[in-house]
């Protein structure tokens, strides 16, 4: 751990880790003190006390929290989260994530994130949809296909989406289906969308090893977590020659130096309820991981996996960041004395809202795609991405991150210049 280094409560704190990033872009941007104060705070932070009442009879309370960081761009965009820990912070800091990320792959929306503290383990579907419900009703005024738009994110499905988009058009007395992404096909989803940020961490992964002159076949990948993210980059990536030698779950690590058999791992957790224990791997220390000598590292499970506790630790090439801030901003600057290419969460999971934005789109049409066209899509925009961050980074001598950063407050920034301040 570097002398410096803050308390872990402190350097875990998303919104203090989004600020150390947006200073550094900012003044490496020179930009001025007006827009930077503007970039700084949400637009909008809005706190909802849900009254539901459970299957018991008795009625709870539940706090939910909408943030719009920049609605610059376009409409608010963002994950709804159902977990007992969530924060208007971390609502906050992953708000002002969103902002950066669709601006780094260049749709056309702003930033926003929701969340409501709850324990979905511990709740009936029936509760689940009430307080779905609630909040969403508490929520009219602010979200809307022009508006705001939410997606899933930890702790909610497509099945809340479903539950949203109905409650949204009973009020506007309309199917409104654009009202949120990550919906179930027959609601107006998207092809191609629960794939769609795993393959995106494929595509920018495929991209930094071409820059390495290294090929799939020859490059070892541990994978954290093996859920929609990290199960998905595993299927993708295993298909298309890379050898996963790891998958970390929180319960359980398994490991084989020629490979794992992704599909035969999926299916036996399906069986066994658990990754531990397959036959063609080794069990390993859950906790020892992270730390496995490999080519690429792609952590898909949660928030500040790599701090200034254990960065020294990590052993690989690069790093895909999958997961949203699974990286503090102190660990940066240990990934960078390592020389790890790092390819920063807001560019290397952004595919999952690229093909929200692409189901956006078609429920607005009334059109849709087939899978092909929204992979190949997905494709072009990761790929430009990427080469936009990387070329970004080579030009100003600075770290991807850092660039890509800079890239996304510039573009925010200018959209902001170009409309003017509203009086
Ligand atoms: P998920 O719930 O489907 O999967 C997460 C997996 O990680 C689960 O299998 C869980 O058991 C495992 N896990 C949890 N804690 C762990 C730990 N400490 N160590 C090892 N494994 C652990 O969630 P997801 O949708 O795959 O999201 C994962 C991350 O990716 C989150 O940070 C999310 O915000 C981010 N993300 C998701 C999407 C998306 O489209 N789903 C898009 C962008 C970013």
């Amino acid at each position: 751990m570097p002398v410096s280094a803050p308390p872990l409560e402190q350097e875990t704190n998303p919104w203090t880790s989004a600020e150390i990033r947006f200073d550094e872009a900012a003044a490496r941007l020179r930009l001025d003190d007006g827009i930077c104060k503007v970039l700084k705070s949400a637009s909008k932070e809005i706190t909802v006390h849900i009254p539901v009442q459970l299957d018991d009879g008795r009625i709870e309370v539940f706090t939910g929290y909408r943030v719009q960081h920049s609605i610059a761009r376009g409409p608010g965009k963002g994950g709804i989260r159902y977990a007992p820990d969530v924060t208007l912070d971390e609502v906050r800091a992953l708000a002002a994530w969103m902002t950066w990320k669709c601006a780094v792959v260049n749709i056309p929306f702003g930033g926003a994130k929701g969340g409501v503290i709850c324990d979905p383990k511990l709740l009936s579907d029936i509760e689940l949809e009430r307080i779905t419900r609630r909040y969403t009703a508490e929520l009219m005024d602010v979200i809307g296909p022009e508006r705001d738009v939410p997606a899933p994110d930890v702790g909610t499905n497509d099945r809340v989406m479903a539950w949203i988009m109905d409650t949204y058009s009973m009020h506007v007395r309309h199917a409104t289906t654009a009202v949120v992404t990550g919906k179930p096909m027959e609601l107006g989803g998207s092809r191609g969308r629960s794939e769609a940020t795993g393959r995106g961490c494929m595509l920018v992964t495929l991209k930094a090893l071409k820059r390495f002159g290294m090929e799939p076949s020859s490059t070892r990948v541990v994978i954290q977590g093996f859920g929609n993210v990290g199960g998905m980059a595993a299927r993708l990536m295993s298909r298309a020659g890379f050898k996963i030698i790891a998958i970390v779950e929180y319960d359980a690590a398994v490991y084989n130096s020629n490979g794992l058999d992704i599909e035969k791992l999926m299916a036996h957790r399906t069986e066994t309820g658990s990754i531990a224990d397959f036959l063609g791997a080794e069990n390993i220390n859950k906790d020892e991981g992270l730390y496995l000598e490999c080519d690429v590292l792609l952590p898909a499970a949660t928030e500040n996996v790599i701090t200034s506790r254990n960065a020294d630790r990590i052993r690989t090439k690069i790093l895909c960041e999958g997961a949203n801030g699974p990286t503090t901003a102190v660990a940066d600057h240990i990934l960078a004395e390592k020389k790890i290419f790092v390819i920063p969460d807001i560019l290397a999971n952004a595919g999952g809202v690229t093909v929200s934005y692409f189901e956006w789109v078609q429920d607005r049409q009334g059109f849709f795609w087939n899978e092909q066209l929204v992979n190949d899509r997905l494709e072009e925009i990761m790929v430009a991405s990427f080469d936009a961050v990387v070329g970004f980074a080579d030009k100003h001598g600075v770290n991807n991150r850092t660039a890509a950063y800079m890239l996304a407050l510039d573009r925010v920034a200018s959209a902001i210049r170009t409309r003017g301040i509203y009086a």
